[in-house]
């Protein structure tokens, strides 16, 4: 009887480099524009001015968040919380028309990798040019282009850095704190590790952190059904894929075998083999297949954005785009609908002024002089508006409740003020126990700012 063989499995394969090679078409000239249209809004937005101040600006030591005319305090995050839920369903809803589209144009790994390549590219020259230096021994040549490829990663992955902190820290000041090297602890952490982050995932790891660290890609699959848009190869027009000097009399399918939709493909697979998870829907294997079938004269579209069923019902585009808009899309776009009419509403509705009515504790209901009945209250007024605001105290619920406190109170633009208040009443008006009352602010020049809370008056038995 033979001795049964040992087999060693590797539970780690080693990365291999992907070079991939630059496309050009339709869909790498809109990422391009997505490139554009994100970084501009993310380098230029911490620089615009509002009201004199920061326009967005995420104060987290102040509690206070600046989302251009719009303040939110602490008790306001259920707007930010509503703005998560929209645009984590704007993106479910997108994935499930055309499923990778964030990922393949919009997502900060495939912008910043993006950039980092065309980096790249200037520095080392394209994909042979790359794949050479790579396997070339050391010389000055190959350290100098490296270390000027490296340099430029740097600098823009600082740049970066710097302008996500500027979102939680006056911009303007932190650049000033450049000058001097004289950041807090925290600016000096989160700029650096911000930094690092981008260096090491736009520049070292790439489509690693597509295939496997990225949470989203390990879920987005449940919201494909066969009428998502995917990237697909026609493999019965394709099949059987041979070189152009082997199609004579018409023989073989479309696909002359000319890799170039692999060597695309910034995640290193081959798309002719079916839909892989690997495949963030870049559309590059697209443009590059485009190309090729240019040149050769056959029509385009051999890869191309299709769905599981049109692709087995043969349908035409039409057919496609009015499967796009099935039932199960109409109504997640009615829930989205619902929900951005919803939050719009309150934000429109929302009043500027919030009070807290916080009852002295240390001091219940005393008598005082003339047989009157008094209680003493805090109140907490948040002006969240960016103008000072005086404000008007009424108080009702008692009959004869009376102030002993002036009636005004001013509050600065987006500040808090805890203000005393002493309420009292005749002996005999209120009942003995706690008797329902309540606070108002009135804005003295603006009377649509006005808030009303309830307390209680306590009368001793
Ligand atoms: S680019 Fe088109 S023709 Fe070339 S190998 Fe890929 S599918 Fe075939
Ligand atoms: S297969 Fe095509 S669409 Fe998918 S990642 Fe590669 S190049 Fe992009």
């Amino acid at each position: 009887m033979s001795s049964p063989e040992t087999q060693v499995v590797h539970m780690y394969a080693a990365r291999e480099e992907i070079y991939p090679r630059e496309a050009s078409g339709r869909y790498a000239r809109l990422r391009w524009l997505f490139v554009w249209l994100t970084q501009l809004a993310f380098y230029c937005t911490p620089w615009l001015q509002w009201n004199g101040r920061q326009a967005l600006l995420f104060d987290l030591g102040a509690r206070k968040f600046y989302i251009f005319g719009l303040v939110l305090w602490p008790q306001d995050f259920i707007y930010l919380a509503a703005l998560l839920i929209i645009c984590a369903y704007l993106l479910f809803l997108a994935t499930a028309v055309a499923g990778r589209v964030w990922c393949g144009f919009a997502c900060p790994q495939t912008v910043y990798t993006e950039i980092f390549l065309w980096i790249e590219r200037k520095i080392e020259g394209k994909r042979s040019a790359r794949i050479a230096l790579d396997r070339q021994p050391p010389s000055a040549s190959k350290f100098a282009k490296k270390s000027a490829k490296h340099l430029a990663w740097g600098a823009v992955a600082l740049w970066t850095g710097f302008t996500f902190v500027g979102y939680f820290t006056p911009i303007k000041h932190l650049a000033g704190e450049v000058l001097t090297l004289s950041f807090g602890p925290w600016e000096w952490f989160w700029v650096v590790f911000y930094s690092f982050a981008t260096y090491g995932n736009a520049g070292w790891m790439r489509e690693q952190v597509c295939k496997y660290m990225c949470p989203y890609a390990r879920f987005q699959s449940s919201m494909f059904d066969r009428d998502t848009l995917i990237i697909t190869y026609a493999g019965e027009r394709g099949e059987p894929r041979m070189p152009l000097s082997k199609k004579a009399a018409g023989k073989g399918g479309d696909c002359i075998d000319c890799s170039m939709c692999v060597q695309v493909c910034p995640t290193g697979i081959d798309i002719r083999n079916g839909l892989q998870y690997e495949c963030i829907g870049c559309a590059a294997c697209v443009d590059a297949c485009n190309g090729v079938m240019d040149k050769v004269g056959l029509p385009r579209g051999l890869i191309r954005y299709s769905t599981e069923r049109a692709m087995t019902m043969h349908y035409t585009p039409t057919q496609i785009r009015r499967r796009t808009l099935r039932p199960r899309v109409q109504i997640y776009a009615a829930i989205l609908a619902l929900i951005v009419a919803a939050v719009g509403t309150a934000l429109y509705l929302r009043v500027p002024l919030k009070l807290d009515v916080i009852r002295d504790r240390g001091a219940m209901g005393r008598e005082v002089e003339d047989g009157m009945i008094e209680n003493v209250y805090r109140l907490q007024i948040m002006n969240t508006s960016e103008q000072a605001q005086t404000y008007r105290i009424r108080v009702s619920g008692i009959p004869t409740l009376a102030q002993v406190t002036p009636e005004l109170v001013r509050v600065e633009a987006t500040d808090t003020k805890a203000h005393p208040i002493r309420l009292r009443t005749a002996h005999g008006a209120a009942h003995p126990g706690s008797n329902k009352i309540a606070v108002e602010l009135t804005s003295v020049d603006d009377p649509s700012l006005h808030v009303k809370e309830d307390a209680v008056f306590i009368v001793p038995r």
